[in-house]
């Protein structure tokens, strides 16, 4: 199908972006690999007043470091945060989980900023972001300011992003000498989520120093598995103390049933699946 008419401006900076937001009002939308965006306009379930295309504004593209923290831009594609070797080096949990993202097409287009915006609970990256404790840098007319990852998503598709604002980079603490895993369930491959987990562990010989680990899928935003954590840390990085951790990684869950799986189904992967990742990721 044909969207529906709609203004178009590809703005060179984020001021202009912004203004741009703020003058369209509460009907414009912004644009970034349009992965996700575009079949939403085509299939009319959305039919905004004016695009805002961030393509332009080269501010947005790349990661940098910033003293303990990796700040990844926007419109960063998946391809590029895959090859990146900060990443891999501060933010291994990032690059396992973009590895899983769709397929080469759609990592070329789609960015990273994008994703997280888009707040898809099945979406892979979600999940990576609040287990590495990332903060969101957000601009709008009245300037930039900082969300933590654990504030920023709302609920399915809904972030604290206003209208008017945009999300500028994202900022990692650096998780550098980290190994990290993303365990990804789904029906066939290149498919969405059915349910996953991103963990990522410090270990100091043979036990695990610190543990953060995170779900995706299994509820209307990312979810962080605290009772696994605080069940791995001082343990030995055994196989009966991990599956012992993994067997809490439904609490505090609230998946939904749909046809891929009821609720039942999906705390039995998040269990299952949690002390493959943690497993693995010890394992490096
Ligand atoms: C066939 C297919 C398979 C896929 N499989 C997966 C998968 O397995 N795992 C996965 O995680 N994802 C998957 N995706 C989604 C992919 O990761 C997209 O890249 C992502 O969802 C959106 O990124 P985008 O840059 O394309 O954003 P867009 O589609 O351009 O935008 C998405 C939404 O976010 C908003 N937005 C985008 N950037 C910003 C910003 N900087 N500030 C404020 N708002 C912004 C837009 O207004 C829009 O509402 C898949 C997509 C397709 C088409």
């Amino acid at each position: 199908m044909i969207p529906a008419a709609f203004d178009y401006t590809a703005p060179s900076t984020v001021d202009e972006a912004v203004q741009a937001l703020a003058a369209a009002g509460e009907d414009a939308k912004v644009l970034a690999g349009g992965q996700s965006l575009l079949p939403v306009l085509r299939l009319r379930l959305a039919a905004p007043s004016t695009i805002v295309d961030l393509g332009k504004i080269a501010e947005l593209r790349g990661v940098r470091e910033d003293g303990d923290a990796l700040v990844i831009g926007s419109m960063t594609t998946h391809y590029d945060v895959q090859r990146d070797h900060l990443v891999a080096e501060h933010a291994a949990l990032l690059a396992r989980a973009t590895d899983t993202v769709a397929d080469p097409q759609v990592r070329h287009r789609g960015t990273f900023g994008g994703a997280i915006a888009h707040a898809d609970p099945a979406g892979d990256l979600l999940a990576p972001a609040l287990a590495l404790d990332a903060e969101m840098v957000i601009a709008g007319t009245s300037g930039r300011h900082t969300v933590p990852a654990a504030d920023f998503f709302q609920d399915m598709f809904t972030t604290t992003l206003a209208p008017d604002e945009i999300l500028v980079e994202v900022r990692v603490p650096k998780h550098t000498g980290w190994r990290a895993h993303y365990e990804k369930f789904n029906r066939v491959a290149q498919a969405w989520s059915m349910v996953a987990v991103a963990a990522t562990v410090r270990t100091e010989g043979s036990r695990i120093a610190e543990a953060r680990i995170a779900l995706t899928n299994m509820g209307a935003t990312p979810v962080r598995a605290t009772a696994v954590e605080q069940a791995l840390v001082g343990q030995e990085a055994t196989r009966e103390t991990i599956r012992a951790a993994a067997a809490h990684a439904a609490e505090g869950t609230n998946p939904t049933a749909d046809g891929n799986a009821d609720v039942e189904y999906r705390q039995e992967l998040a269990r299952v699946l949690t002390g493959r990742a943690v497993s693995a990721a010890v394992t490096g």
